[in-house]
Formats: C-alpha cells, sequence, structure tokens
C-alpha cells in the first residue's frame, strides 16, 4: 500500500492528512465550546458573589444570540426517534430483551456526527476516481487504506481513560467512548472498501486465492481485516455485557494484536500512523499507573494524619451490607480528592482478585471519607456483599485493602443553574445525591452559588433502597433548613424532595424478615443484624444488563409470564406501575389516588406527602400498602414513613411512577435562567427524561423571544456506559 498520486489527484497520503484538518478542526471547535463554558461559569458565578440578579439569565446581544444557537442546537442534538416498543407485541419484547437499547435511535446529536463521519471518510476515499473503470479499482483499495489508516489515531484517542480529548473539551472518557466505538465501525467501512476493490480487481484474474497464497503482505492485511472485525463485533452492547471481564482482556489483547499487524502490513512511510496509537496507549497507562501508585501508597499521604495509615497501603475499606443486597464501600481519610457526580475503579484482590469496578462516589471530599454504595450483581459486587454480612456484626478493625483508580467523569458544576432537576432512580442516587448536597452544602458555607431551586426525584422499589441513601437525603434537607433560617434576606435555596416507590415497602423487605431492623453502628452507617440469605445475591435475579441501576420498574407495562398488564398488574405483582399524575395537585377525592398494588392488606399503613413547595398545593397523599404479617422492618402506625426512615417531613413519599416531564415543567416555568435536568437510572427513565427536555425546548420556544430559558441535560457516566 504505497501513497501513490494518480494524475492530477493529490497524494493518497495528503488525502490522510485532510481526515486529519476536518478532525482537528471538529476538536478545535470543542475546545472552544468548552472555552465558553468555563467564561460562562466564571461570570455566573461572579455576579452571585456580588448577589446580583439572575445570574444565570444571559445577557447582552452577544450573549443572547449564544443562548438561542445553543438552544437550537440542543434541542436538536437530544432528540432521539422512537424504535421499537414493547406494546408492538411479542416479537418486539423478545426484542428488546436482546437489544435493550432498540426502543429509540441514539440522539440525533449522535447520528449526526456519525453521519458526518462516515460521509467525510467516504468523500476521501472516492475523491477523483470514476468507480465504474475498472483501471482505477485499485487505485480506490490503496486510497481507502491509507483514510482506514488514518482514522486509527482517533480511535485510539477517544479509547483512554486519561484523555488528552476530554480534558482539554471539558469532557470525559465515558462521553468520548462512543466516538472510539462509532469511529472503530467507521474504520470497518473504510478497510472493507481497501480490502474489497483489491479483490474485485484481483477477482477480473481469478487471482484472489494465488494472490493471497503468494503475498505475505495480502494475508496480514486479511489478518489485520479479520482481528478489526472481531474487535466491532464484540463490542456490541450485549456481547459486551456478556461477560465483562473477558471482554476486557480479549479486547485489550486483540487491540494489541490489530496495531502490530498492522504494522507489519503497511508501508513504512505510514507507520506514523500506528506509532500514535501506540504512543498514546502508553501515555494513557502510565499516567493511570502513576495516580494508581499515588492513590495506593500511605507513603504519599503522611502529611495530615500520620496515625491514620500505618499500613503500606493507603486505602483500607470497611464493607458494610445494607438492606436489598447493597454493599456500603467506606474508606476512611481518602488519598485524593474529587468532585461530586465522579466515579472511581475499585480493586479489592483480597476479596475478588484481578478485576476492577467502576462504581458512583456517594460522599464528598467533606465527609473525610469515601464511600460507594453498590448493588450486588453475580460476579464481584455479589462477593463483596457476601463478605459484608460474614463480617456481622461489623467490626471496625475488619478493613480490606483496596485500590483506587480514579476520580473520573467531568461535568458542568451545577452550581452555576439557576434550577437544578435530580432524577435517580434505584442506585441512580449515588449520582444525584453528591450533587444535592454539594449545592446546599456550598450555599451553606456562603460560597458563591447560582441555584435558587432544587427539585429530587428518586424511584425506587420499596424501603429498603430508601435506607441506603437517607441519612445523606436527611442531612442534605436538614442543611437547607438550618441556613434558610439564618439567612434572613430571603435568598435561601428552595429545596422539594420527593421518593416514588413503585412496589410495595413491606413485600420488598420481606426478604429480611429475619432480620431484625437496621441499627446504627459505630461507624454511624447502618447495618443489619444477623445474616442475608446468601442465596439473595446475584443467581436468578441477574437482570439482563446486570446493573443495579437497572432494578427500578420502569416499565410502562409489566411483564408477567408473557402477559402484558398495566396499571397494578395482576395484583400479584407487588409493583406498583401507574403514574402518580401530579403529587403537587392531588387535593381532593375527586383526584385520582396513586395507585397501591397491595391488594390483599389486611392494616393500612400511611405514606404521606408534604410538598413543601406552594403552600397552597400541599396535600397529603394516602394510599393503603399492604402489611405483611411479621415483616418487623415496618414502622408502628403512629409514626410516619418519613419518622421510620429518620427522614424529614419535607421529603415527600408517594406511590406510583413520577411524571417526569410535568415535574421537569413546573420547574422550568419557576426559573429565572438556564436549569440543568441530570438523570441517573434505569433506560426508561432516561428515555423519558431526555424526551421530556426536548419537548418543553420546543413547547416552550426556549430563547426564542418567549422569555423561556435554556435547559442543559446531564446523563451520569454510569448510563452513558450502557445507553
Ligand atoms: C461509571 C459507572 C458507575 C457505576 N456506579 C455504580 C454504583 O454507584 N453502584 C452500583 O451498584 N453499581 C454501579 N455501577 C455498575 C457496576 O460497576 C456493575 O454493576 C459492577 O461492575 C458489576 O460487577 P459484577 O462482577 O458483580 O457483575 P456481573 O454480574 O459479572 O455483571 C453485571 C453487569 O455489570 C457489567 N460489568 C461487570 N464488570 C464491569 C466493569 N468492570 N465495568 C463496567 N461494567 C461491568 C457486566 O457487563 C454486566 O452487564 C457503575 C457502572 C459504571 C460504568
Amino acid at each position: 500500500m504505497v501513497g501513490h498520486s494518480h494524475g492530477d489527484l493529490p497524494a493518497d497520503s495528503y488525502m490522510a492528512k485532510v481526515y486529519w484538518m476536518f478532525a482537528g478542526a471538529f476538536m478545535a471547535a470543542a475546545v472552544l465550546t468548552h472555552g465558553k463554558d468555563l467564561l460562562e461559569y466564571r461570570l455566573r458565578m461572579r455576579k452571585a458573589a456580588r448577589s446580583e440578579l439572575d445570574p444565570a439569565r444571559p445577557e447582552g446581544m452577544i450573549l443572547c444570540a449564544l443562548a438561542t444557537m445553543t438552544a437550537i442546537v440542543r434541542e436538536a442534538g437530544y432528540y432521539a426517534f422512537p424504535l421499537l416498543s414493547r406494546n408492538e407485541g411479542k416479537w418486539a419484547q423478545k426484542v428488546l430483551r436482546i437489544f435493550p437499547r432498540w426502543t429509540h435511535l441514539p440522539p440525533m446529536g449522535h447520528l449526526f456526527l456519525m453521519a458526518a463521519n462516515l460521509s467525510l471518510v467516504l468523500s476521501l476515499v472516492f475523491y477523483g476516481f470514476d468507480v465504474k473503470s475498472q483501471w482505477q479499482w485499485e487505485a480506490v483499495a490503496v486510497r481507502a487504506g491509507w483514510i482506514t489508516l488514518a482514522q486509527l489515531p482517533l480511535v485510539f484517542l477517544m479509547s483512554g481513560k486519561s484523555n488528552i480529548v476530554g480534558f482539554l473539551t471539558g469532557s470525559s472518557y465515558e462521553r468520548l467512548n462512543w466516538i472510539h466505538r462509532t469511529a472503530a465501525r467507521t474504520m470497518l467501512v473504510t478497510a472493507a472498501f481497501h480490502m474489497g476493490y483489491f479483490f474485485r480487481s484481483w477477482a477480473r484474474y481469478d487471482y484472489v486465492a494465488g494472490k493471497l497464497a503468494a503475498d505475505i503482505h495480502t494475508r496480514r492485511g486479511l489478518g489485520a481485516f479479520c482481528v478489526l472485525l472481531w474487535l466491532v463485533v464484540t463490542s456490541v452492547s450485549p456481547v459486551r455485557g456478556w461477560r465483562y471481564e473477558v471482554f476486557f482482556i480479549q479486547h485489550m489483547i486483540s487491540g494489541i494484536g490489530f496495531l502490530v499487524i498492522v504494522w507489519m502490513h503497511v508501508p513504512e512511510e505510514a507507520q506514523i500512523y500506528v506509532w500514535f496509537p501506540v504512543g498514546l496507549w502508553v501515555f494513557d497507562r502510565a499516567v493511570r499507573a502513576l495516580f494508581l501508585v499515588y492513590n495506593s501508597f500511605s507513603i504519599f499521604h503522611r502529611k495530615g494524619d500520620q496515625s491514620a495509615n500505618p499500613t503500606l497501603f493507603a486505602c483500607r475499606a470497611l464493607f458494610h451490607p445494607l438492606p436489598d443486597k447493597a454493599t456500603r464501600i467506606t474508606i476512611r481519610n481518602p488519598p485524593f480528592t474529587w468532585k461530586p457526580g465522579q466515579h472511581a475503579f475499585v480493586s479489592c484482590h483480597s476479596l475478588v482478585p484481578f478485576q476492577s469496578h467502576p462504581f458512583t462516589i456517594t460522599s464528598l471530599p467533606t465527609d473525610g471519607s469515601l464511600e460507594f454504595v453498590v448493588r450486588a450483581q453475580s460476579g464481584g459486587t455479589g462477593r463483596f456483599h457476601l463478605h459484608a454480612c460474614d463480617l456481622l456484626p461489623p467490626r471496625t478493625d475488619e478493613t480490606q485493602t483496596v485500590f483506587i483508580d480514579g476520580p473520573y467523569g467531568r461535568m458542568r458544576p451545577l452550581e452555576q443553574f439557576d434550577t437544578v432537576v435530580l432524577i435517580a432512580g434505584s442506585t441512580g442516587a449515588s449520582f444525584a445525591l453528591p450533587l444535592l448536597r454539594d449545592l446546599v452544602c456550598r450555599k451553606a458555607s456562603s460560597e458563591p452559588i447560582v441555584t435558587r431551586r432544587i427539585r429530587l426525584v428518586w424511584v425506587v422499589k420499596g424501603r429498603g433502597q430508601i435506607q441506603w441513601f437517607s441519612k445523606a437525603l436527611a442531612d442534605g434537607m436538614r442543611i437547607v433548613e438550618s441556613s434558610n433560617s439564618e439567612d434572613t434576606a430571603g435568598n435561601g435555596i428552595s429545596i422539594d424532595a420527593s421518593i416514588f416507590v413503585t412496589c410495595d415497602p413491606e413485600l420488598t423487605t420481606a426478604s429480611y424478615e429475619t432480620v431484625p431492623t437496621p441499627q446504627k453502628s459505630s461507624e454511624g452507617a447502618e447495618v443489619i443484624k444477623g445474616r442475608l440469605p446468601r442465596t439473595s445475591v446475584g443467581g436468578d435475579e441477574k437482570d439482563v444488563l446486570g446493573v443495579a441501576i437497572e432494578d427500578v420498574d420502569s416499565k410502562p407495562e409489566v411483564q408477567k409470564e408473557d402477559k402484558v398488564v398495566t396499571g397494578c398488574g395482576d395484583g400479584t405483582s407487588g409493583c406498583c406501575c401507574n403514574q402518580t399524575v401530579d403529587e403537587d395537585a392531588i387535593t381532593d377525592e375527586s383526584t385520582p389516588k396513586p395507585c397501591c398494588c397491595c391488594a390483599t392488606a389486611s392494616d393500612s399503613s400511611t405514606i404521606s406527602s408534604t410538598s413543601s413547595d406552594e403552600k397552597s398545593t400541599n396535600a397529603k397523599i394516602q394510599s393503603v400498602s399492604e402489611k405483611t404479617p411479621n415483616v418487623k422492618s415496618k414502622p408502628p402506625s403512629s409514626i410516619s414513613t418519613q419518622e421510620s426512615l429518620n427522614l424529614p417531613q419535607k421529603v415527600n413519599i408517594v406511590t406510583g411512577r413520577p411524571q417526569i416531564k410535568r415535574i421537569i415543567d413546573k420547574e422550568l416555568q419557576k426559573a429565572f435562567g438556564e436549569s440543568a435536568v441530570a438523570v441517573c437510572g434505569p433506560r426508561g427513565m432516561v428515555q423519558a427524561t431526555r424526551s421530556a427536555v426536548v419537548e418543553l425546548c420546543d413547547e416552550r420556544a426556549v430563547h426564542k423571544g418567549t422569555g423561556a430559558q435554556g435547559v442543559s441535560y446531564y446523563l451520569c457516566p454510569f448510563m452513558r456506559m450502557m445507553c
């Protein structure tokens, strides 16, 4: 494969550089956009520090024009075309079970970039050639080879965790990972043209087999194509998620193998395109190794508290079992700092050798400990949970050495938005609650903050899941209350928090019947005395995707034994699938109550709700829930659900699923400047939130003369890796 020039046409090596001119221009635009975001952040913070009005509202012609442009791009970019619905029948349900992403096409922004990249490479491959002329087929093949090679650095540039592009564009590795996958698929297309046009040309003389037998370069080329095909096919989400560790190891080996074969296949003048990815890979590994060593050895962290880390390794973790097959991992005196919403990779080789799992950090640096709430799946996380259960009653000296790689994940700081809506499902609260707590702590410590309103919507299956984060939520609410009571100028932050319970609390925690009520340990974390049944971990209960976040009942209908049912199902599901129309608006008997699927109730307990929003719409939502005899975690009827969970009364607890669009709409109507909507939950919830943001931006004609302010949408890294 030599970089010829063909008559008047530019040389192939030049066409490969043209690809990088476009890719570089695109990256430069992304860097400029990030620069604009940073500037905007500083401006808003300065305005907030001076107590100016509405810092998140664009002022002046330039800022307003930019806001309008951003709104148009976001509206188009966030939209995702619907593809398949479970309601379309059994076949659709079967397809969605294997390919859960196929409910919608990827967002338009992603599709646009994919199409732009594909059009660019195809234009470069065919530029100046007449493909009908058989004498040009080999020339097309050579050009396609160069363009394939030109894409190789991009694929590697987007794959690393210590990502230079991510650093310069304010993005992080999990956001860029889809570009890595898309670029690799596009590379496969041009590689197919490279091979196909050579084969087509040789086939005229029936020389394909002869060429393969005679020429080692051709055999290497065919080998490289096969490895690339393997890499792409095994990266498709159902295959990738099947056995992550197997996927990861084979992907690394195949990737290195691919580089070696390509290096042997291409001419010397083109080998720079192979060395560049090698350099990127080594850089990524070296930076990660350095941080890992820094995070792991206590020798680097002895300044502050000499006695805290007397061992060789810096991170010792306590494993505490939580209800509903979860484990709280706590590392005291963490050796690094982090930002809310970030995640880290945790390895505990004494419990789960040679594995590293990503978890969202649920604590704030000011807490003095690094915490993760981990839902047990069938692999390493299941073993963490079994270990935690084995340790009962918990002993603070029973710690395990862990290694932390991170923190990772970047997003625009939320304190620059007027209104922040946080939507979480199940363990998605590990993303939402640190963000909420960070905002209220900033306000309490009188740091500049633009945010006036926070709305939290947390959807859980039942009581057990609420206990995972009840302390964090209660802390957040109390901080707001005390800082608002001290704030005489009326500049307090307004916070509304609702927990939507989709399944009967007693049914959900029934497996804990033999387990005494959670108690506080000396560490302040909840522990369960007694032993959880080992069979409750992983096994049959493993979700197809296997991630805890999928556990919330988010589907519009409950599927049971091949029967699609809606609402409360057939009465045996124990899950409430109705949408709570509007928790604030339920004021009288004529308004439909949220459903309860606990038809066998012999008694009633009250799940009460008191909205803290507008007092006029305050209401108590009552629903009857089943009383399962002998369930010891059930609160006595004299105390409210909030009290039994150590939550303030201001936290609404309602049954049913939230109407996400309505909730966001209400918040946007009250916003005086740009708002942020962050979501971390099951696919259905993510899709509903994204669609709601797009529809509301369209209906409200954001920044198009109506006065409606912009909305920024964020997906947690957890779901970004899955969606
Ligand atoms: C950025 C991010 C943040 C996360 N935060 C949390 C959290 O706060 N709490 C929580 O409970 N879970 C979280 N998860 C999910 C968690 O990482 C997986 O549930 C866990 O790794 C499963 O381990 P396992 O061996 O027990 O799972 P298995 O039962 O072997 O597999 C279950 C599923 O997890 C996937 N998986 C397994 N290992 C990994 C890995 N190393 N990286 C990515 N996916 C993997 C598998 O592909 C499969 O789909 C997060 C995931 C990501 C990507």
